[in-house]
């Protein structure tokens, strides 16, 4: 029987798994090495999180993660919109009014550690969680096959069972690990954070609380995030020295001021930069699999399990998805760990592992692109991917409209779009002469370079 449960790491997968156990009756102990969030929201950008440092690059979050929300947290879903995230609705191409049966959609740019903020707020408030701030689980306590607690600095927490959110180092998974598949998402970011200035009107972004420029060699985006606060990130190849650059702060303003899509947001007078530059390298799809004598109690969610290229903006839905269907298990099968983890394992087999698969591809393709532009041979202009096409396309067809938002927010399988209906509407699209809108283009992989390199100091 379980009736208390340590949860290790309180990022994303851990404060809404605390939330939504603790939601059921059971004892929560949540231990997160970093420090307390401030008590007030305008302090954020100075909280410390070493544990978890793309809190300091922008994130985008899918109608997946505004889903579960507004259907599993929905106090943190209103919570949230009451601290200034501001959600963008998808239900309909921009302009065109949704039919009474389309399916609700949006997703929201926000800063993440103003989403963690929001959760540790509802965390507080929660009857039955104590947090640990500031300690570090060691190690799961396992007696005769049975989970017994964590062992943290100096202490044991008893427990029944511990879920390991302790995110893609976790240092409990390696002892219960049977097969990591790990690949390089094939670029490093570079982010820099910003705000809009009082009684600057916020430009528009594009479908998605994005603005997306380049895509030959390098990829650029601006992410329009809570409380008027924006973030501008570059990606490059890691190998890419040009644009190694990026690091330097007066290179990064040259490019950002390089890309005409960023000019309605970084223009003089109209924001001022909040953050340093920060990169993040080291990027891997990876995949771990379980012993199947892995103990029962023990139940890994989120970035333990899985991690995927962060431009795809899919991590946090998984974390949260993740925390969702051990609510759902632990509600069904509580008296039982073994049914639990059997129900873990099968929800990262069944419904996760389809959309690692699609990230490595992706990751694949784009790095081979990126590679040939970079090294002077550009490939020639490629097919849009189906999921694209769909997309645009989507523009003159509700229902494709409908059916690629759903896909690109999680909430269909990657394999969705493949289907005879899909193909005989785009066939139906194309027949009329329509062709695909150019993507939001950027400058050019050597517009790019030339910016950085006029750029002296
Ligand atoms: C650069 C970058 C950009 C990203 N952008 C997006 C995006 O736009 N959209 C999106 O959906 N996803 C994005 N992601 C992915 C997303 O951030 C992760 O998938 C998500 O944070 C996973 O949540 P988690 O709770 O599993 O792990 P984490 O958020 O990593 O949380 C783990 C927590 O455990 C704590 N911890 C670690 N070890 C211990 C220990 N021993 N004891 C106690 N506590 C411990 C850490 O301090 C941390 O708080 C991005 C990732 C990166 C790297």
């Amino acid at each position: 029987m379980v009736s208390r449960i340590a949860v290790a790491g309180g990022g994303i997968a851990g404060l809404s798994a605390a939330l939504l156990l603790a939601r059921q009756g059971y004892a929560v102990d949540l231990v997160e090495r970093d420090g307390p969030p401030p008590e007030d929201l305008a302090g954020i950008q100075e909280w410390q999180r070493p544990g978890a440092p793309q809190v300091r690059h922008p994130h985008m979050f899918l109608g997946l993660f505004r889903h579960l929300l507004c259907t599993r947290l929905p106090d943190v879903h209103a919570d949230l919109i009451a601290h200034g995230v501001d959600e963008v609705d998808m239900t309909a191409p921009p302009g065109v009014e949704a039919p009474a049966d389309a399916t609700d959609l949006a997703g929201f740019g926000s800063r993440r550690a103003t989403v963690e903020w929001v959760l540790h707020r509802a965390v507080r408030k929660q009857a039955g969680v104590r947090v640990h701030h500031g300690l570090s689980v060691r190690e799961v306590v396992v007696d005769r096959g049975r989970v017994r607690g964590v062992r943290v600095d100096g202490a044991v927490i008893e427990a029944d069972a511990v879920v390991d959110a302790t995110g893609r180092r976790s240092p409990l998974v390696g002892a219960f690990t049977k097969e990591v598949e790990e690949s390089p998402c094939g670029n490093v970011y570079h982010s820099r954070f910003y705000r809009l200035l009082d009684g600057v009107p916020k430009p528009p972004t594009f479908l998605v609380p994005v603005v997306f420029a380049g895509g030959e060699g390098f990829g650029g985006g601006l992410y329009a995030h809570d409380n008027r606060t924006f973030a501008v990130v570059f990606a490059r190849l890691p190998e890419d020295e040009a644009l190694g650059r990026l690091r330097e702060t007066g290179a990064f303003e040259a490019a950002a001021k390089a890309v005409a899509q960023f000019e309605p947001w970084l223009r003089p007078g109209n924001a001022e930069a909040i953050g340093e530059v920060v990169p993040m390298a080291g990027l891997t799809n990876m995949w771990r699999e379980l012993s199947p004598d892995a103990p029962p109690g023990y139940l890994p969610i989120g970035d333990v399990l899985c991690t995927t290229d962060p431009i795809l903006g899919r991590g946090a839905s998984f974390a949260l998805a993740g925390a969702a269907r051990l609510g759902d298990l632990m509600s069904r099968h509580g008296a039982d760990p073994e049914a639990v983890s059997a129900g873990l394992r099968a929800y990262a087999q069944g419904e996760v592992r389809p959309w690692y698969e699609d990230g490595v591809h992706d990751d694949v393709e784009r790095t081979r692109s990126w590679r040939a532009t970079v090294q002077g041979r550009p490939e020639p202009p490629a097919g849009l991917p189906l999921s694209v096409l769909a997309a645009l396309a989507g523009q003159q067809d509700q229902r494709l409209w409908e059916l690629a938002q759903l896909r690109a927010n999680l909430m269909a399988p990657p394999d969705s779009l493949d289907t005879s209906e899909v193909r005989e509407r785009l066939d139906t699209v194309l027949a009329t002469g329509w062709e695909p809108p150019v993507l939001s283009p950027g400058p050019s992989y050597t517009e790019l370079t030339d910016a950085l390199a006029a750029h002296s100091g």
